[in-house]
């Protein structure tokens, strides 16, 4: 019987093209179809109802009792009308991934009939039997049960045939168990402070959203080839393998023309993402062989979140239709470039103006320099706990690891802006002459947004780069719920631009300086102080590692390493001071991160020694046998000159020997040191030890399995192959 590998090869060469239902409706009368947006309700609702809703969106005011009850009923006859069955609070429990649980709407009454019911309640809150969701000790210490609260400012929508309504998930005594809870605040925060900054410049501003847009970046690959490698069913990527040869080379994959089959997928997913309202655009061909990117346009920071953890769940479902399995995974295979999800960013005034875009006059421009300067600022002062935003066991496996982008966290800004900073350093200090000012105006900031248009230095190795009108932050991997990273970066920048509100005030008051002059002083002190993060040469240098260093920028290349700073003083400051999570919720959080990476790695290395052991070691003494057979052979022929003869067979026999001893001998030494590891009570010690002891073990045992498989004959090799899983379309 031919292997699995070449059974999985032969599935997948005689695979018909799968059929997609024709579309003919045009991509903009499909957009949010299925969702509860502004229109929908206003058509539905009473207009007390709608009111109501519009101001819990705006203002976060609470909606009350009676109001619920007719906003579900509109609800619910809406979710009828598009067949829906059931409905759900659907939300993001600190698993990273969404959890939903669903009821049927479908209620029986008397004499054997029925009527669909939902009411105030089912829609504002639920409490789902959620015992098992990660919660880091704080229901057992406080109080068991957890409940989940509507969040109307993400529409409800319905997907497949369930009423998806996003939501909130709290413990009873009223910590956070989720990712949304403490984001909401966030974005609260950063509204506040926002928007008093912009009162210096425009009274009519009064509501500041931050954006976001996401660009998710995946493999597919085909859903057979996944079947065929317990590593890719059960840890999401290839923890053996060599690599193909050809790789990513020839650089022909980016940007390249889109095969048929990915092509019928892509198509699929758009749609289905357009129809829930995920404003899909920009789709192509990644760097890595059968990479690909998709990314929707820009949101309100929450929506975009929400829709981003949307997205991931759709394009699993999908890929099953197309016979493809999508790997979200940062590395899924060793060698070509792994999956970020690059996390756009920016801030949206509700007067249509974005405030991280110059703009036509030095007023706005000041404006402009202001919200720039700050968010550098805010950056400098807690890289560290940007870089533990982010961090996760599979985003391991990019940082720092000579592939975008480094573990350092540096701002990029291009170097016209680097100009412009630089000449406002050098602005005498005090106040600024009418004639200096003038100046500065018109040779400085008043040619901000020309010098932009040329703005075509784009550094793909920074971690967070400036690009024309928004930061980009990149370190965010692609299986990551961006509310972390969109938490810290919202939460910092929040507190930077109060602290910078309270030294500009105080100038004017008392200095008596002029509102231009006061935010100039303090803009240019900061200029100074946040000089360290600033970097615009090669981020995976050798000598960036050296030079960082030197400035006394962190450089954690591990998760355990990195996440250490969450629960340090300056960050439970942090998150105090802003009103956004207690030291509780802070604790909880670290520790269940903890467990969650104790938890990746132990499953990657019990994968990892079973393949390592059932397919590799049988298949290579398999092979062996058949060398020892064909020596014994030569030998009954040749006799004597047999050795001369059956020489190189020989050697390789040696040879795969010592491969098959070493792997057996590494994961016996990796079981030992896993079970050593298992007694620790502490869970950073525990998850250091997995990441310093057992962790280095994969690579040890990939190096003699990868040597085997260069060795061994072709049509016993068990494990799908690289060139086959990154070349078969
Ligand atoms: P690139 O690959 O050049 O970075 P893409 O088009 O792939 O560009 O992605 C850019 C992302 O940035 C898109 O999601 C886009 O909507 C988003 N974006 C553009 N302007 C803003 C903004 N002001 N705030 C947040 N995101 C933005
Ligand atoms: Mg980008």
């Amino acid at each position: 019987m031919p292997s699995i590998r070449f059974r999985t090869l032969e599935k997948i060469m005689s695979r018909k093209p799968v059929k997609v239902k024709e579309v003919t409706a045009k991509r903009s009368e499909l957009f949010g179809i299925n969702v509860f947006h502004k229109d929908a309700m206003r058509q539905t609702m009473t207009k007390e109802a709608f009111k109501s809703v519009q101001e819990a969106i705006q203002n976060g005011k609470k909606i009350d009792r009676k109001v619920a009850d007719q906003i579900a009923s509109a609800m619910k006859d809406w979710a009828l009308s598009k067949r829906a069955t059931h409905y759900t609070h659907w939300f993001q429990p600190l698993t990273g991934a969404t959890a939903e649980k669903h009821d049927a709407f479908f209620e029986p009454i008397s004499d054997g009939k029925a009527m669909e019911k939902f009411g105030g309640s089912q829609l504002v809150q639920q409490e789902p039997d959620a015992s098992s969701f990660p919660n880091g000790g704080i229901r057992n210490t406080f109080e068991a049960r957890g409940y989940t609260a509507w969040d109307p400012s993400s529409p409800a929508f319905i997907y497949e045939t369930t009423l998806c309504i996003p939501t909130i998930f709290v413990a009873y005594t009223g910590e956070a168990l989720d990712n949304k809870t403490p984001l909401l605040k966030a974005l609260q925060a950063i509204d506040e402070a926002a928007t008093g900054v912009c009162k210096y410049f425009d009274k009519k501003v009064t509501k500041v959203h931050a954006t976001l847009g996401v660009e998710q970046e995946y493999f597919l690959i085909d859903s057979a080839f996944a079947d065929s490698r317990p590593d890719i069913r059960l840890t999401g990527r290839t923890l053996l393998g060599h690599s193909s040869a050809k790789g990513q080379q020839l650089d022909d994959h980016y940007f390249g023309s889109i095969s048929d089959r990915v092509m019928a997928y892509m198509r699929e997913l758009e749609i289905e993402s357009l129809k829930l309202g995920i404003p899909a655009k920009t789709r192509h061909n990644e760097v890595a062989p059968n990479q690909f990117e998709l990314a929707p346009l820009f949101e309100e920071a929450n929506l975009a979140v929400d829709h981003n953890s949307l997205m991931m769940d759709i394009m699993k479902k999908i890929a099953k239709r197309h016979n493809f399995e999508v790997l979200l995974h940062e590395k899924p295979f060793a060698g070509v470039n792994g999956s970020g999800k690059h996390n756009n960013w920016s801030l949206a005034t509700d007067t249509g103006v974005n405030l991280l875009s110059p703009g036509q006059t030095p007023m706005n421009n000041l404006q402009f320099l202001t919200f720039f300067i700050n968010t550098i600022k805010a950056v400098h002062d807690y890289e560290e706990l940007l870089r533990a935003s982010i961090a996760a066991a599979s985003n391991d496996h990019r940082l720092g690891a000579n592939e975008a982008p480094p573990a350092i966290i540096s701002v990029f800004i291009g170097e016209h802006l680097t100009n412009v900073l630089n000449e406002l350093e050098k602005v005498t200090k005090g106040k600024l002459s009418p004639q200096e000012k003038t100046d500065l105006k018109l040779n400085i900031v008043g040619k901000i947004p020309e010098i932009l248009l040329d703005n075509t230095d784009r550094n793909r190795t920074s971690p967070f780069a400036f690009t024309g009108n928004r930061f980009e932050f990149r370190a965010v991997g692609s299986t990551a719920n961006s509310a972390k990273p969109m938490l810290v970066l919202n939460t910092i920048v929040a507190k930077q631009l109060n602290d910078f509100k309270l030294e500009v005030d105080a100038m004017i008051s008392d200095k008596k300086m002029k509102k231009d002059d006061a935010i100039f002083n303090v803009l240019r002190e900061y200029i100074k102080k946040s000089k360290k993060i600033r970097f615009e040469g090669d981020g995976y240098s050798k000598a960036w590692e050296e030079e960082a260093k030197k400035r006394g920028l962190s450089n954690h290349k591990t998760t355990p390493d990195a996440l250490k700073v969450k629960v340090s003083k300056k960050a439970i400051d942090l998150y105090d001071a802003m009103n956004i999570m207690t030291k509780v919720e802070i604790e909880a959080r670290h520790e269940i991160q903890l467990e969650e990476y104790v938890m990746h790695i132990q499953i990657e290395s019990r994968v990892l020694g079973d393949i390592a052991r059932n397919h590799v070691v049988p298949t290579a003494v398999r092979y062996q046998n058949t060398l020892i057979e064909n020596v014994q052979g030569i030998k009954d022929i040749f006799g004597a000159s047999y050795k001369e003869t059956a020489k190189e067979q020989m050697n390789l026999i040696k040879t795969i020997s010592s491969h098959i001893n070493e792997v057996i001998h590494l994961i016996d030494a990796m079981v030992n040191q896993r079970k050593e590891a298992n007694t620790i009570k502490s869970i950073e010690e525990k998850a250091s030890v997995y990441c310093n002891k057992v962790k280095p073990y994969f690579e040890k045992i990939r190096y003699h399995s990868d040597k085997l498989e260069l060795m061994i004959d072709d049509e016993l090799w068990p494990l799908s192959k690289y060139r086959e899983m990154l070349f078969t379309r």
